[in-house]
């Protein structure tokens, strides 16, 4: 194989090797990436669900509370309606009994107490547990936050232990001094901590109530200490309208979980409803998929990237011994034709050459020339001077004739012990027969001596020429350089002899 084509050959492998490398590595990437997307999109679907479900349960929530209140406040509003009757107007208060119903109706809506303006108890539903709210009256009325359709609330009451509660408020003219009279209704968040613990949020999701001052009324789960007092929230929370629904994600100050958090005003009350759900709750089963899912392609990442840098680098030594075998087959195929003795083409090559140059000029209908050039008594050469003076000999008169010929197609080859051969396609008799001399001439520049002749090296030359085509064959062209050159020694020797021609005088 030409030496050339085994390089690009080892460049293309070394190429293609590249490409594998990077479609893998790109298939890897490619394939990393889609698991990322797709746990994200999984991840924004959860996140998606969770505050739909969250919203939903926010929703049912702010109802329920909302109902609540309007219940209570029917019966505020059925109570002040009766003392702004006609009959109250003539200045005396109706009883309890007219006022509040039976017992049961009473217990249904709270407590109920009407006070005057400065917090003094003028009337109650029960009597019997009117003192405890004594002391929180004042304050009851301080607070109180009036809506446009004319409900106050209170921040939080703590008469009692445990239960807080949140005071609604109607007003009505004192019908007797011509003040206003509170319709206060105790709302106890009992009630309410009782609907969320109905809720089902997951280990560690929450739902809660808070008011304007953003005192914790109702959680659940329900953290006692942290009851009636205030928690953070969000600034913007404070300023959401009625309906809208605020999206957060926070740390808890209270259990330090971390939680998506939505909330939203209680009609246009100042109270806000929030549900938390845990991120560990949902993403549980995501983390582990995630998990799984992220280390197993990693693996299958590490495992195809690892076999195929073992195959790439196998494939890539067996090239390279290859490559070397060929190199060496190439440096054997070369030595096998060379001559040791003068590096020239050996008698294979030289018929390899002669061969192939014979058919080239058998297509191309040019002539080819052939020169036999054998050293002139060189056994007496070599009895005079030794084996060793003799080969010195042969590599000179080599160095000769390589000097001599330049075309990139002439070849030159030792025939045989001290004969050469000289190939010269494209070439007619005339240029040979220069050659022939040329060679000659540059032998006798260098004047070896040659004693037994009394003289110096000589060489005699036969050159023979043919146009290739028909029946002529190389062996014909040999069979007539070798005449020639016979010609020469019969001659005497020192010439050049074309075949064919007259003797050379
Ligand atoms: P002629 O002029 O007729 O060619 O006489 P010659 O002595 O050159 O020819 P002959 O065929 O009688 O002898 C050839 C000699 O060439 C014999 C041998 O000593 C010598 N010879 C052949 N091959 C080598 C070689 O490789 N090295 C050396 N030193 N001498 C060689
Ligand atoms: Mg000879
Ligand atoms: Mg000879």
């Amino acid at each position: 194989m030409p030496e050339a084509k085994l390089k690009s050959d080892f460049a293309a492998g070394l190429v293609s090797f590249r490409g594998i490398a990077a479609v893998i590595g790109v298939a890897i990437v490619v394939l990393i990436a889609g698991c990322i997307l797709v746990l994200l999109e999984a991840r924004a679907d959860l996140i998606y669900r969770a505050n739909l479900m969250a919203e939903n349960i926010l929703v049912l929530a702010e109802q329920t509370v909302e109902i609540e209140i309007s219940r209570y406040d029917i019966r505020l509003q059925d109570i002040v309606s009766t003392l702004a009757s006609p009959s109250v107007q003539d200045g005396v208060l109706p009883d309890a009994e007219t006022l509040f119903g039976g017992l049961a109706e009473r217990e249904s809506a709270g407590d109920i107490i009407i006070v005057n303006a400065t917090g003094q108890v003028l009337i109650s539903s029960r009597p019997e547990i009117t003192s405890k709210y004594v002391r929180a009256l004042p304050n009851v009325l301080a607070t109180a936050s009036f809506g446009s359709n004319g409900l106050g609330i209170s921040s939080v009451v703590k008469a009692r232990p445990h239960e807080p509660e949140v005071a609604l408020i109607r007003r009505v003219r004192d019908p007797r001094l011509g003040q206003p009279l509170n319709v206060i209704a105790m709302l106890p968040m009992s009630w309410i901590q009782g609907v969320f613990s109905q809720i089902k949020l997951g280990d560690r999701g929450i739902i809660g109530l808070i008011d304007a001052n953003h005192i914790l009324l109702a959680r659940q789960p329900l953290p006692p200490d942290k009851l009636c007092l205030p928690i953070p929230v969000p600034a913007a929370l404070e300023h959401q309208k009625p309906g809208a629904i605020f999206h957060d994600e926070r740390k808890s100050a209270i259990d330090g979980n971390y939680r998506l958090v939505t909330a939203s005003r209680v009609g246009d009350l100042p109270l806000f409803v929030f549900v938390g759900l845990s991120k560990e709750d949902i993403f549980q089963g995501w983390n582990e998929r995630a998990i799984v899912l992220l280390v197993a392609v990693g693996f299958l990442a590490v495992v195809v990237v690892a076999l195929t840098v073992a195959v790439i680098q196998q494939l890539r030594s067996k090239l390279l011994q290859d490559r070397q075998l060929h190199e060496l087959n190439h440096q054997l195929e070369e030595l096998a034709r060379t001559d040791q003795l003068t590096a020239l083409l050996n008698r294979r090559g030289f018929d390899e050459n002669i061969a192939r140059e014979w058919r080239r000029c058998r297509r191309s209908l040019k002539p080819i020339s052939l020169l036999m050039i054998d050293a002139d008594y060189f056994k007496q050469y070599n009895d005079h001077y030794g084996h060793q003076s003799g080969d010195n000999v042969l590599r000179m008169l080599a160095r000769c004739i390589e000097e001599t010929i330049r075309r990139p197609g002439d070849i030159a080859a030792r025939y045989g012990g001290e004969e050469f051969a000289v190939v010269l396609p494209d070439t007619h008799r005339d240029g040979a027969m220069l050659i022939a001399e040329k060679i000659q001439a540059q032998l006798a520049s260098l004047a070896i001596e040659h004693a037994p002749i009394h003289g110096v090296v000589t060489i005699s030359v036969g050159v023979a020429n043919a146009v290739p085509g028909g029946a002529a064959t190389v062996e014909q062209l040999v069979a007539l350089a070798d005449a020639a050159l016979y010609q020469s020694k019969t001659d005497g020797r020192n010439r050049i002899t074309l075949a064919g021609s007259q003797p050379a005088a």
